[in-house]
């Protein structure tokens, strides 16, 4: 493993810096090694600056170096921060080839050089980098021959990051500028609608592009997107499911509300998909503990979040085979749906937040399916005044049930 030491020279400054390993970038070299020491040539370190600097350091606060080296163990490259100027790299001996690309304002590409060096092993090899600007030419004025959006044209440019000017230069193109946009096939719920532009600088030139299919018409009870032609099923709060029972959470993306879910299915799924719905049974299962005896079976890995419920379902009767709410949860058949489970904390919570939707009106303790530890399990205390609080309850209580189902 190669570690570079980078010593960097700023004024009469003398700093280190350690640039952590390079093994990604070239294999490791086990023999002995060399340094390069790079420095820049030209009082300006850019050549064809207009503006010499007085102070060598306000052209170098202002421009950050990119090297790369390429040699007998590969390709390095290296970013020194603004104002360094001068680097010292391990490497293997052999050639090395140099190149150093300046960049000011981390943008505009301002200056390039390159050189190469022989690296003799043990020894301090010096290479100097003749740093040539590049102007970054602009239109500053009237062009003699028009630019287009394609062709460039010729006319007074000008040089923004060191100021220079030419009164006929060569003038970049225009590219294109699509501004205006309208509407020329409209979004359904079924299909992508499309704009097109219209190119500012040329009427001639004309562009497209998609507009987001739109979110299908919600309609309460059937749940049926009355849009001809589409008929997908969609849901709001307080819907009637596809289970016959109420939608009481909804993850559709629409009114700033978030686009899906994570729903576990099984008790080894890991992976997960994306449901956008909870639909809540129309009645409560009768109180039942939460374990069977002696109530003290550990259920790992259940969770509290939403998504988590049919998966923590799974997951109880997996080890206590006959454990009550769950297994009263997990055979509720209604609406011809036979995916019911005991809710996780959180999602007993929504049920909750949600009750009217929900048409879930009971008050007092319901069982979810988060464990809190071997003796007892999370369930929730509801209050006539819309107020719970949540309880970690022995799993020998009696408490009630609501079987939901995610899709
Ligand atoms: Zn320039
Ligand atoms: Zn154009
Ligand atoms: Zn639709």
């Amino acid at each position: 493993m190669f570690q570079n030491k980078i010593k960097v020279i700023i004024g009469s400054l003398v700093l280190f810096a350690i640039i952590g390993t390079f093994s990604a970038c070239f294999s490791p070299y086990k023999g002995e090694t060399g340094t390069i020491n790079i420095n820049l040539g030209g009082n300006a370190r850019a050549v064809g600056m207009p503006y010499p600097p007085t102070d060598i350091n306000d052209v170098l606060i202002d421009l950050e170096l990119r090297i790369q080296l390429q040699g007998p163990t590969g390709t390095q490259n290296h970013t020194l921060e603004k104002g360094v100027s001068s680097a010292f790299f391990t490497v293997a001996p052999g050639l090395w080839h140099v190149t150093v690309n300046a960049y000011h304002n981390a943008i505009d590409h301002y200056a390039t050089g390159t050189g190469s060096v022989d690296v003799k092993a043990g020894q301090n090899n010096s290479v100097t980098i003749l740093m040539e600007h590049i102007h970054l030419w602009a239109a500053n004025g009237t062009p003699t021959v028009a630019p287009t959006c394609t062709a460039t044209g010729i006319g007074p440019v000008l040089c923004t990051p060191c100021g220079k000017t030419e009164a006929s230069g060569v003038v970049p193109a225009l590219g294109h500028d699509y501004g205006g946009w309208t509407v020329t096939i409209t979004s359904t719920c079924i299909a992508a609608g499309v704009e097109t532009g219209i190119c500012n600088n040329d009427p001639t030139h004309t562009n497209t592009r998609p507009i987001p299919v739109l979110p299908h018409s919600h309609v309460p009870a059937t749940g049926i997107c009355p849009v001809t032609g589409c008929g997908a099923l969609t849901y709001n709060l307080g819907d009637t499911g596809p289970g016959g029972g109420k939608i009481f959470y909804v993850a559709d993306g629409l009114s700033g509300r978030t686009l899906g879910f994570t729903l576990y299915q099984t008790a080894i799924d890991t992976v997960g998909s994306t449901a956008y719905y909870l639909e809540a049974a129309t009645t409560n299962k009768s109180s039942s503990t939460w374990a069977t005896s002696p109530f003290t079976q550990d259920i790992a890995g259940t969770g509290t979040e939403i998504g988590t419920g049919r998966k923590n379902t799974a997951l109880i009767l997996g080890t206590d085979t006959g454990a009550p709410a769950a297994s009263a949860c997990n055979t509720h058949n209604e609406g011809g749906q036979t995916d019911w489970f005991l809710p996780s904390q959180d999602e007993l919570l929504q049920l909750w937040l949600n009750r009217v939707s929900a048409n879930f009106t009971t008050t007092g303790f319901f069982w979810s399916s988060s464990q809190n530890d071997t003796g007892t399990a999370r369930a929730y205390q509801f209050f006539l005044d819309g107020t719970y609080t949540p309880a970690n309850s022995g799993k020998d209580n009696l408490t009630f049930s609501r079987p939901i189902r995610a899709f």
